[in-house]
């Protein structure tokens, strides 16, 4: 694509400027001039009165790896860690279910690892008709390399219309990977995945513009459609214990040889429940003032037995690690409680944790915009009140 001010039409009027929402234009005398940050987005096309701004999309030149018309099925990448399935695979599972059967086609689990043929049963019990299998001693531990090799083999082979995965640190190394290498798009963090009733194609959307509009973006010709989902998003698909699948063991068709070498895997150690598994959360901000204050925040976490969260201005500060941090930037939670310590409440937090079924806010300012979507919300000092929380829950 390709942008351009025709410069005998160009008045000078300055009407684009303000429709750029990246600062992309600039007005030199009586022209408009396009800088470098313009990202192509062709807002400002429409809006020039007269039709001095052009943009030009220049038709694809590398063509997919194989057509829509070839394509079928709905495949979840199942992620998992020493041969334990990760819950994400589950809520893409019941997703993936609903969108095969509107597409009239099958729902595929791709499980990749090392001895882990004894995992392909759960995920037809939660709703697979079909486990493509790969098994090999160099996928025992996750390396982007190989783990893309393999599936970009069995997606050459099979040809799916849908690829789904999570947003998880595995999902999100793997999959732009897997789509740069296969020329298809992917669409990051999606927050619904629907079916186009008439053309068929997925509709994915997620928040854009730090969370201030909700965008539905579509593949509408490469193949296959790719779509990452954080967790705890969608609800986990239910177990039937009585669900048959038929289990396809492939082997990839070329040696899988790796780049990286894993020297050691060192595991977080945290007296808390993990953040994306808990019930309950804690999560501390700036109000807590220093550092050492988060002890408190444990302390409630502990009393509650649920796992300790926090804003990014906290994590920024070096206060906690950043796997606590909730947010756009941060994890997804939505715990049964979520108790905001300190927090005032910016989108760019909530979107991380507004879906949590009840909202605890405890802020100092009245005004604070965390008590417009808390389900409770006490305003006073924090260091009174989670103190006397503690004190009333260890009786
Ligand atoms: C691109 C981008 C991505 C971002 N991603 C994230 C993200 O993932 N997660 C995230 O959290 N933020 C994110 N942010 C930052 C976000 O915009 C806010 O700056 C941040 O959430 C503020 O953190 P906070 O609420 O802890 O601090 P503040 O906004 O400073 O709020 C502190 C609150 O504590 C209250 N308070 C102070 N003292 C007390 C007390 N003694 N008792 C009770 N209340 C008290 C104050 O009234 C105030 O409301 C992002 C920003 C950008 C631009
Ligand atoms: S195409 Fe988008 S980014 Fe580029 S100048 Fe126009 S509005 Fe700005
Ligand atoms: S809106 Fe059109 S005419 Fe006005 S400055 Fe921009 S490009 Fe030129």
């Amino acid at each position: 694509m390709s942008i351009k001010i025709l410069e005998d039409k160009c008045t000078g009027c300055g009407a684009c400027l303000s429709a750029c929402p990246f600062g992309a234009i600039e007005l030199k005398g009586k022209l408009a001039v396009i800088k470098d940050n313009c990202t192509l987005c062709g807002a400002c096309v429409d809006v020039c009165p007269f039709e001095a701004i052009v943009l030009t999309k220049d038709k694809p030149s590398i063509s997919s790896t194989y057509s829509a018309t070839e394509a079928k099925g709905v495949w979840v990448f199942a992620e998992q860690e020493e041969g334990n399935i990760h819950s994400v695979t589950y809520e893409l599972l019941g997703k993936g279910r609903e969108l095969a059967d509107k597409l009239r086609t099958e729902l595929c689990a791709v499980l990749l690892g090392s001895k882990i043929g004894n995992r392909t049963e759960e995920l037809i019990q939660r709703g697979a008709d079909k486990v493509y299998l790969v098994e090999n001693e160099q996928l025992l531990n996750y390396r982007s390399d190989i783990y893309s090799d393999a599936l970009v083999d069995l997606i050459r082979r099979y040809k799916p219309d849908v690829i789904l995965a999570g947003a998880t640190s595995v999902g999100r190394s793997l999959t732009p990977r897997v789509a740069a290498t296969l020329k298809t798009g992917l669409t990051a963090d999606c927050t619904s995945l629907e079916i186009d009733p008439e053309k068929k194609i997925l509709l994915q959307t997620r928040p854009a513009f730090g969370g201030n509009i909700m965008a539905t973006i579509i593949c509408p010709e490469r193949r296959p459609q790719m779509a990452t989902v954080r967790h705890k998003v969608l609800p986990e698909a239910e177990v039937d214990k009585e669900r048959k699948g038929e289990v396809i063991v492939a082997q990839p068709q070329r040696a899988l040889v790796s780049n990286i070498k894993i020297e050691d895997i060192v595991k977080e150690i945290d007296k808390t429940v993990k953040l994306t598994e808990a019930d309950i959360i804690v999560s501390g901000g700036r109000g807590l003032g220093k550092k050492e204050n988060f002890g408190l925040i444990e302390e409630l976490a502990l009393a509650l037995k649920g796992a300790m969260g926090a804003s990014r201005a906290t994590v920024d500060s070096g206060w906690i690690p950043y796997s606590h941090q909730v947010g756009q930037t941060g994890k997804t939670v939505c715990p049964k409680v979520y108790i905001a310590c300190g927090i005032s409440g910016q989108i760019q937090h909530l979107v991380g944790m507004q879906s949590s079924k009840i909202i605890i806010a405890i802020n100092k300012d009245p005004e604070a915009p965390i008590f417009k979507v808390a389900t409770y919300g006490i305003v006073g000092d924090l260091f009174e009140v989670v103190p006397a929380l503690i004190k009333e829950l260890k009786k």
